[in-house]
């Protein structure tokens, strides 16, 4: 089966001559793994349809939130909705109380939240907030952690960062980042040493509790609890950055799963179904910083606005039902279990992780357990499996440094299918 990428590549043509790099974010771009990358025209179910009119079993699902599949009717239909009556008021609707509400009572480390338009603001406002709570400057980060586009966050940042080589951007000022400290993640010793010379300077902790910019790296037993243990001694806001794993890793994100209350959440990718959503929360006392209640200044035209907000609305509303995780948690597992075969018959070493419903496959023989041994994987091995995964109607995140995803609309036939493809992948890889 050969599919013919022609649409795709003259439309990626053009879009270069006006769009750097001809797309709106870098890891879209397929230069890790060669090639150019698919033009999507639309998209249902476990389903994506590129240009060419080829299917593909999608796993990147939108970098993560489509955690219904696409276009699930139901969300589609209060979406329509929505619209007809305006599609931003700038000033409150209900709809944000009744998301806010919906997430909160999930997440019950947060007394409140604030919503904004991507898990970047999230993250963003999340450190401004706690400098301004604790009248310090400087924040520590772990080595291969993303938490989006930030002048903060750029200094061994994870995802498109990792991907491209270059840890550290161009444009954000030297003045600016050297009050980013940097750890490595499942560290304690090293985060212990950095505490004894630095607590007294450190406004906040941030991290993600599950590592997804660098594929899928689990927190050893103990590290999380290691880590909330310091913060609490040294008086520094701890930070979950659960934009990723909030609502993937389990309904209460990895704080559920790991049972570890942070001072702070920052959430994005699935409360907002797809549409351009971010929020953060945390305790009472700190979130009583925030303007207009407090001094914090942090504001948007367009945050909280009624189709973003319907559409997380409805993801929810899926997602609390019986069962849901359960379901969700045996196809996972099942995917799980078919890559997991496939390599071990092609004879292929890699190393297979999955926290709920996002995972990675990593193309090493060595325990993955920190930005390091990922990058040690074999990156051309994984460009070449990637490849042949796209030519079986496979799309999987064109990097080896993505977590994978995985939603209620795949069907054990997709995963049937997506294992029989890995196999012969892993083969020819
Ligand atoms: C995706 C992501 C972000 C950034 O969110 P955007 O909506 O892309 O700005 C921040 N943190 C984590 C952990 C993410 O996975």
């Amino acid at each position: 089966m050969t599919l013919t990428h022609k649409k795709s590549l003259e439309l990626f043509k053009k879009a270069k001559t006006c769009i750097p790099g001809g797309v709106n974010s870098p890891v879209r771009a397929f230069k890790a793994v060669g090639g150019n990358p698919l033009f999507i025209k639309s998209a249902k179910g476990s389903k994506i349809y590129d240009a060419d009119g080829n299917e593909y079993i999608d796993y990147v699902l939108s970098w993560g939130p489509m955690i219904l599949g696409h276009a699930h009717p139901q969300v589609t239909r209060a979406l329509k909705k929505t619209v007809e009556n305006g599609t931003s008021y700038g000033a409150p609707t209900s709809l944000e109380t009744e998301l806010a509400e919906m997430i909160l009572k999930v997440y019950p480390s947060m007394d409140k939240l604030r919503m904004v338009n991507s898990g970047t603001e999230a993250t963003m406002a999340a450190i401004r907030v706690a400098r301004g709570f604790t009248g310090k400057d400087k924040i520590i980060k772990f080595e291969g952690c993303y938490h989006g586009h930030g002048d903060a966050f750029l200094v061994k940042a994870g995802s498109g960062a990792t991907t491209l080589g270059v840890p550290d951007s161009p444009g954000v000022p030297k003045d600016y980042a050297k009050n980013t400290i940097t750890v490595p993640f499942n560290d304690l010793m090293a985060l212990k040493k950095t505490l004894e010379k630095e607590a007294k300077n450190i406004a906040c902790m941030i991290l993600e509790p599950v590592v997804g910019n660098i594929g899928c790296v689990l927190p050893r037993k103990g590290f999380l609890e290691g880590v909330s243990e310091l913060t609490k001694r040294y008086d520094i806001v701890l930070i979950f950055d659960e934009v990723m794993t909030g609502f993937r890793v389990s309904f209460g994100g990895a704080q559920k799963a790991y049972k570890i209350k942070p001072d702070m959440t920052c959430l994005g990718k699935v409360i907002g179904g797809g549409l351009p959503v971010g929020a953060y929360g945390g305790r009472k006392d700190i979130m009583a910083m925030v303007s207009p209640e407090g001094p914090v200044y942090q504001a948007g035209t367009l945050s909280g606005n009624p189709i973003a907000m319907t559409a997380g609305i409805e993801t929810l509303k899926i997602l609390s039902k019986p069962d849901t995780y359960k379901n969700l948690e045996e196809k996972a597992k099942t995917l799980e279990d078919g890559l997991k075969d496939a390599a071990k018959m092609a004879g292929v070493k890699t190393k297979f992780y999955r926290a709920g419903t996002m995972f990675c496959t990593y193309f090493t023989d060595k325990e993955v357990v920190d930005y390091k041994t990922a990058k040690a994987s074999d990156t051309g091995r994984f460009a070449r499996f990637f490849q042949e995964m796209l030519k079986r109607g496979v799309y999987l995140a064109p990097s080896q440094f993505e977590a994978g995803f995985i939603s209620l609309a795949h069907s054990q036939k997709d995963i049937n299918t997506t294992a029989r493809a890995a196999y012969e992948a892993f083969r020819k890889a």
